[in-house]
Order: C-alpha cells, then sequence, then structure tokens
C-alpha cells in the first residue's frame, strides 16, 4: 500500500514513512493510493475475531511495511482489558430495539481519542526504534487531545512531548489529567494565555524549518493517517454485533469536529463495510452541517465556546479526504478547492453534480444541536433508558433521534464519559457524573508544569534544552 497526497504534489510512499509526517509536502492531506476491498466472503470471516485480531486484520492492509508478526505485538500490547476496561474495547449498550451508544471512551483518557493515539504510541515507537531515530512532538491542546497523546507517549524512549495549554483554561478534572503526569518524557508548558496563542506558537515553531530540523520537531495532529486506521476497527467490530446478516443496513451518527472520526466511518464503508447512513452530529459551531446540507463549505473566522468543548471548531481539517472522493479522487479539482479555503472564501458545491453524491452515493447526512439540545437530551436518556451521556455524544443523540430509521440499526458514537465534564453534567442532573475508579482523588495529585509567557523564543529555548 502505497500513500500519495490529495494535491497530486507527492511521491508514493510507505506507511512507516507517512506515519510520522503531518501534511504531505504540498500542503494536502495524506491517502492511499486506493482503499484494500472487502468481498462478502471475507466480511464473513471477520464476523467472528476479536477486537485485537480484527484490528489486524483491517490496520495490516493498510500498513503493509511492517510485517505481520511485528504489527500483530503492537496492536495486542495496544487493545488490552487493562487500558480499556473490557476485553471488547469498544462496548455496545441497546437503548432500544434499534438504537444502541457505541462505547469508545474507556480508555486512560476517558475519550475516543485514546483508540487511536493508543496505538500511535506504540506504532511511533516502534518506528523510530527501528530506524534509530529520536521525535519531539510539539502541540497545543485547549482539552482531550494533548491529554490522548501525553497518556499515549509517556515512558517511550525515543519520543519527548512538549504539549502547551492555556493556562487556568481547562476544567479542573482536565488540568489534573495531563499535569499530573510525572514521567521524564512529558512536559507541560501552561501558557499565560488563551489557547488560539498557544497554537500560533506551535505554528511558529513548525514554520522554523531550521530548528524543526535540528530539534526533530513533529506532531501528532488529527490529520494522522495513523489515527484514521486506528478508528476503522471500532466500524467494523460493531457493526458484525449489530447485524444478523452481512449486507443488513446498519447507520452511524457520529459527534463532529474536526471530521476524523467520521472519516475513519466513511473509509469503512468504502472499503466495502455495509454502512447505510453517516451522520455528522455537530454543536453550535455548525460548518459541517452548513456544508452536508447546502454544498456549500464556508469555514468561519471565529469559534464559538460550546458546553461541548471538543468539537469546537470552525475549520474541519479532515473534511478534505472525503471530498478529495467526492470529485472523483481528482487532484486538480481538489486543490482549486482548497485553494479557495485557503483563501478564506471557502466553496460552493450546490450547484454541482458532487452535491447529490455526497448523500446518494456515500450516504451523509447531518444534524446540529444547542446548549439546550444537549441538556435536554443527557435528561432524556437518562430518564428513558437510566444512562448518562456526556454533551458530545448528547449532541450526537440529538441528530440521530431527529433523523433515524426506525427500521435501521442505528449507532451513536460514544466520544467520551460524563466524568471529563462536570460542570454540564451538573447543570442537565443535578448532580456530578460517576468517575471511574482510581481516578477520585485526581486533583490532589501532585502536578508537574511549566508557567510561560506566550512568547515563542523563550519556549523554543526550553524546548532546546530539554532535548539536547
Ligand atoms: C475530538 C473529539 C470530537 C471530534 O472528533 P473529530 O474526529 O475531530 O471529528 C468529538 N467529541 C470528543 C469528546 C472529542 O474529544
Amino acid at each position: 500500500m502505497q500513500y500519495i497526497s490529495t494535491r497530486g504534489g507527492m511521491p508514493p510512499q510507505s506507511f512507516s514513512d507517512i506515519l510520522l509526517g503531518g501534511l504531505a509536502p504540498d500542503g494536502g492531506l495524506v491517502v492511499p493510493t486506493e482503499l484494500p476491498k472487502l468481498d462478502k466472503a471475507t466480511l464473513e470471516q471477520w464476523r467472528g475475531l476479536s477486537y485485537q485480531e480484527l484490528a489486524f486484520e483491517v490496520i495490516s492492509r493498510f500498513a503493509t511495511d511492517i510485517p505481520a508478526s511485528d504489527l500483530r505485538a503492537i496492536i495486542n500490547k495496544t487493545y488490552t482489558k487493562e487500558a480499556f476496561g473490557s476485553d471488547e474495547i469498544t462496548p455496545l449498550k441497546q437503548l432500544d430495539p434499534t438504537l444502541y451508544i457505541l462505547g469508545l471512551s474507556n480508555g486512560p483518557t476517558l475519550a475516543f481519542k485514546d483508540v487511536a493515539m493508543q496505538l500511535l504510541g506504540n506504532l511511533f515507537e516502534y518506528v523510530l526504534e527501528k530506524r534509530g531515530q529520536t521525535l519531539n512532538i510539539v502541540g497545543a491542546t485547549s482539552g482531550d487531545t494533548g491529554s490522548a497523546a501525553e497518556y499515549a507517549m509517556r515512558g517511550k524512549h525515543a519520543v519527548k512531548v512538549f504539549m502547551l495549554s492555556p493556562y487556568g483554561k481547562m476544567s479542573p478534572f482536565q488540568r489534573a489529567q495531563m499535569y499530573s503526569l510525572q514521567d521524564e518524557n512529558i512536559f507541560n508548558i501552561a501558557v499565560t494565555d488563551m489557547f488560539d496563542a498557544a497554537q500560533d506558537i506551535v505554528k511558529a515553531v513548525n514554520n522554523d524549518a531550521e530548528f524543526k530540523a535540528r530539534y526533530k520537531i513533529g506532531a501528532v495532529n488529527s490529520i494522522n493517517w495513523g489515527r484514521i486506521v486506528a478508528q476503522i476497527v471500532y466500524y467494523f467490530k460493531s457493526y458484525f454485533h449489530v447485524a444478523k446478516n452481512i449486507g443488513d443496513p446498519v447507520s452511524y451518527v457520529v459527534p463532529s469536529g474536526n471530521f476524523g472520526n467520521v472519516c475513519a466511518g466513511h473509509m469503512a464503508r468504502q472499503m466495502g463495510l455495509p454502512i447505510k447512513r453517516l451522520f455528522v452530529a455537530t454543536n453550535e459551531n455548525d460548518v459541517l452541517n452548513e456544508f452536508f446540507k447546502t454544498g456549500i463549505y464556508r469555514p468561519r473566522p471565529e469559534t464559538l465556546a460550546t458546553s461541548s468543548p471538543s468539537m469546537d471548531i470552525s475549520k474541519a481539517s479532515n473534511l478534505e479526504r472525503f471530498v478529495f472522493d467526492v470529485v472523483g479522487r481528482d487532484p486538480r479539482k481538489l486543490a482549486e478547492l482548497w485553494t479557495q479555503v485557503e483563501k478564506g472564501e471557502g466553496f460552493d458545491l450546490s450547484h454541482s453534480e458532487f452535491f447529490g453524491r455526497m448523500q446518494a452515493e456515500y450516504g451523509f447526512g447531518s444534524g446540529r444541536s444547542s446548549h439546550a439540545d444537549r441538556i435536554a437530551h443527557i435528561r432524556k436518556i437518562h430518564q428513558d433508558y437510566g444512562v448518562v451521556i456526556d454533551p458530545h455524544t448528547a449532541d450526537g443523540m440529538k441528530v440521530a433521534l431527529e433523523n433515524r430509521d426506525i427500521a435501521v440499526p442505528t449507532l451513536v458514537l460514544e466520544t467520551a464519559l460524563p466524568a471529563k465534564f462536570e460542570e454540564t453534567m451538573v447543570e442537565a442532573l443535578g448532580q456530578k457524573p460517576a468517575r471511574p475508579a482510581g481516578l477520585e482523588n485526581l486533583e490532589q495529585l501532585p502536578q508537574k508544569i511549566e508557567v510561560m509567557a506566550a512568547d515563542t523564543e523563550q519556549i523554543k529555548a526550553f524546548i532546546a534544552r530539554h532535548v539536547s
């Protein structure tokens, strides 16, 4: 399997080559030259596999340059009951005859990002060791991504993580989760400014080519192809669980921000998994809902702060991978559209043949949710089924109940546990959500942070000091 850029400007590369990189050199996203196609007989065979066996079958078709026995060992070491709370890894909860919640948030940081990031940590370590290289990850986080990355990379010899976060702006739980890590290779830098300032510093570090090369700076952002591949697995696993026969329709509703999670669903469908519909659920930052409803993609100049904060984005970076398929994998057409995005204009497919295909050929639909909807759905699901869902999953539930075909099994992806978002949960249910065992006293643990001004040079100096 070889990888190319959506914009056509990258010679084909192997999985291990693209794994450690970010954007393709031409600014595009990395995609496989073609997706593996699975026939019905293969799907029948995969039905009975455990999560780990299935993960191997799926991922080995993408990571073709990693020897099978090595890949199997990496997967078995990643997807354990110890890390994810059960042998099922991503358990299903049935609410009514055709409504389910797919539990993706039982990893160490209580959000679905662990499913991919835990694998990435082990893949990075493997590839770096093979190549005798080291990597220094520099990132900015407003919450979930940073902690998922730190828990994935902690204790890894060839990797150091420098994570910038806005000082005092995250929830006490999120802060404690990150700052209580004492591993020597993890550096929490709390910047006395907003998230955007932290992100600008990361950009500035990456734009300094000499610094970047000298200190081997890398990233683990949401456009990493390895993360998408790892997320494809649970679409297969849950389909097999719910469908009586291979070929039966099953639909998914995905709380979305950067379009990474639902992009994996799209890939699973393109590989031949009989998914009927893929619904994108957004919060008040509804750039994706607008795109799927109208064909107009109009990234916003500003992002609203909402009570489902992990979906607060105004530009969905992984959307480029889907649109690449929609325009018939034509890199010139794609590059033309994204030139308009980069100019801040966005693009309009409403009058083109492409718009109709998004639903008819690819099964996409969408919806949005507001704070009031979110609170109402946390209450409703608690009242009707005795199940407590987090604010992001509630956004998905709202879109599911509004759109589902009651005859088709519909799976709402649970992207975080309620324990991460106490304030909104208290508003909805009048009490604090339960915490997984072992995290009761998280906020009391000693914390290790560097508080620094939003000063790029000072932060670069800090990185340089701790790398060499
Ligand atoms: C990251 C995140 C999302 C959005 O996922 P994308 O892959 O960016 O679309 C939704 N919910 C939670 C809790 C998240 O952490």
